[in-house]
């Protein structure tokens, strides 16, 4: 079953012409986990997946490749992680939902153009920025009303208290606008399950350690103290998406609410740790959110096809588990990544780190097994390939200045701890409103269980012998 391998080469258009990949060179060991941390915390854990989301192409030769989410999902399955959480397969998002953040033009141009239809449409390619990097292809609603759905479901999970921590890799899709795609995003899940959370937490942090700027994220809160942004990324003036320089930091009442750590190619292991753990410290002490948003946008990895880091999907996953210990109800979501196996392998080991499950490095047995050659690991070598262009004294300065950042806020006497008055009412009306579209969402393939919430999905791959189509 030796499918896929990626030989293709995507050069044209802005996201992927941004990588500049350096010669070879070795990045430093990282100190695995094991550092003596004591886990009390037993967060339930609930995730959402559906099956069809893996079966959507971009197209051919485009890097993003939603099948990455069905060998994410084998492997989680096949490492029996099904049995530490709640499965659930989500609703789609409805219009009215995802009009919640983007225009209304946009929704029905994204509604309407399919391949078949987009002789017709052409003349709104360019306003609704369509080309390579965004391409019309066949689902391609279906497919966005499926993992906003499935965003939107996880934030009202995590309200309503029944869980702790939400995982939807699906998700994460951070650079779609208000009025038209980018960066391979259509919807913005992200926003539109923060929106969810505003009415009731009054303050949410996102972070995102994506290798991309989550500039759609940052441009829909910048001017609200109710949402940090907080993103760790490559930053040039000219790797896609442009943005995300330090001096990026809110306006008005968002003013030092934008957190951007600018990093260059090649960072190592060692440094994002500790850089991450520093500023992250200082971001919850400072800002003290009700609830955590946390992109893991997999291209941050060693030898991505877009990336150019050097990380281990240890140190990817060490910061999973470092926002974990903080012990606030998370949202834990994909986002870019473009090596599938790596992607595959650093997602279930993020949910078995959610889950507070240690898991083997060698790979269960699965469909897609020979995906994982010649290694069959969990844990394959990934870093090397790009010189470490972060110096000590770069790291230093950029810590130094964030840090003087956030104290701006400690600073000051302001808005942000006040308690919002919670919209729980509006919220408890639109459960019961949504729970309506869930059942006529249902497609008769997934039975209600008694409290009227979704049959877990791992009791449909419970013993039998579960035979995914390949996506491409
Ligand atoms: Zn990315």
């Amino acid at each position: 079953m030796g499918r896929r391998k990626e030989t293709i080469t995507y050069s044209p258009s802005t996201f992927s012409t941004s990588v500049r990949p350096g010669s070879a060179s070795a990045g430093l060991e990282f100190a695995t986990p094991g550092d003596g941390v004591v886990e009390h915390y037993r967060p339930r854990v609930s995730y959402y997946m559906r099956e069809q989301a893996g079966n959507f192409h971009y197209g051919k030769l485009h890097p993003m490749k939603p099948h990455r989410l069905t060998l994410t999902n084998h492997l989680v399955l096949n490492y029996g992680l099904h049995k530490y959480m709640d499965v659930f397969e989500p609703r789609r998002a409805t219009e009215e939902e995802i009009r919640q953040f983007h225009a209304e033009d946009y929704i029905d141009f994204l509604k309407r153009v399919t391949p078949d239809t987009q002789g017709q449409f052409q003349e709104c390619f360019a306003q609704f920025n369509i080309g390579d990097d965004c391409p019309i292809f066949d689902g391609m609603w279906d497919f966005c009303r499926i993992y906003s759905g499935a965003s939107i479901e996880a934030a009202r999970k995590l309200i309503s208290g029944s869980c702790d921590i939400a995982v939807n890799w699906m998700g994460g899709l951070h650079h779609a606008k208000k009025y038209e795609p980018s960066g391979f995003c259509y919807v913005n899940d992200i926003v539109l399950a923060i929106l969810q959370l505003l009415r009731y937490y009054p303050r949410v942090l996102y972070v995102d350690i994506d290798i991309h700027h989550g500039d759609g994220v940052q441009e829909a809160f910048y001017t609200t103290d109710r949402v940090m942004t907080v993103s760790f990324h490559k930053y040039n003036g000219d790797f896609f998406p442009g943005t995300g320089a330090i001096d990026e930091m809110g306006s008005g009442l968002g003013k030092f609410y934008a957190v951007n750590v600018p990093l260059q190619d090649g960072i190592d292991d060692r440094s994002y740790t500790q850089l991450f753990k520093t500023v992250m410290t200082s971001v919850m002490e400072t800002f003290k959110p009700g609830a955590v948003v946390l992109q893991c946008g997999a291209d941050s990895l060693g030898l991505d096809r877009l990336g150019v880091f050097n990380l281990s999907i240890a140190a990817h996953g060490e910061c999973v588990r470092f926002m974990r210990r903080f012990g606030v109800p998370m949202m834990v979501i994909g986002g870019g990544g473009y090596t599938i196996r790596n992607v595959a392998r650093c997602w279930t080991n993020e949910t078995g780190i959610v889950c507070g499950v240690e898991l083997p490095s060698e790979l269960p047995n699965n469909v897609y097994h020979e995906f994982f050659a010649p290694d069959y690991s969990l844990h394959p070598q990934l870093s090397g390939r790009v010189i470490n262009h972060n110096s000590r004294a770069y790291l230093n300065a950029l810590t130094a200045r964030i840090l003087e950042q956030l104290r701006y806020l400690k600073g000051a006497p302001s808005v942000q701890m006040q308690e919002a008055p919670p919209d729980i009412q509006g919220f408890l009306e639109d459960q019961e409103k949504h729970q309506k579209e869930v059942d006529a969402d249902r497609l008769g393939d997934i039975k209600d269980d008694r409290s009227g919430r979704r049959e877990h999905v791992a009791e449909l791959y419970e013993g039998d012998e579960d035979q995914d189509q390949d996506a491409s």
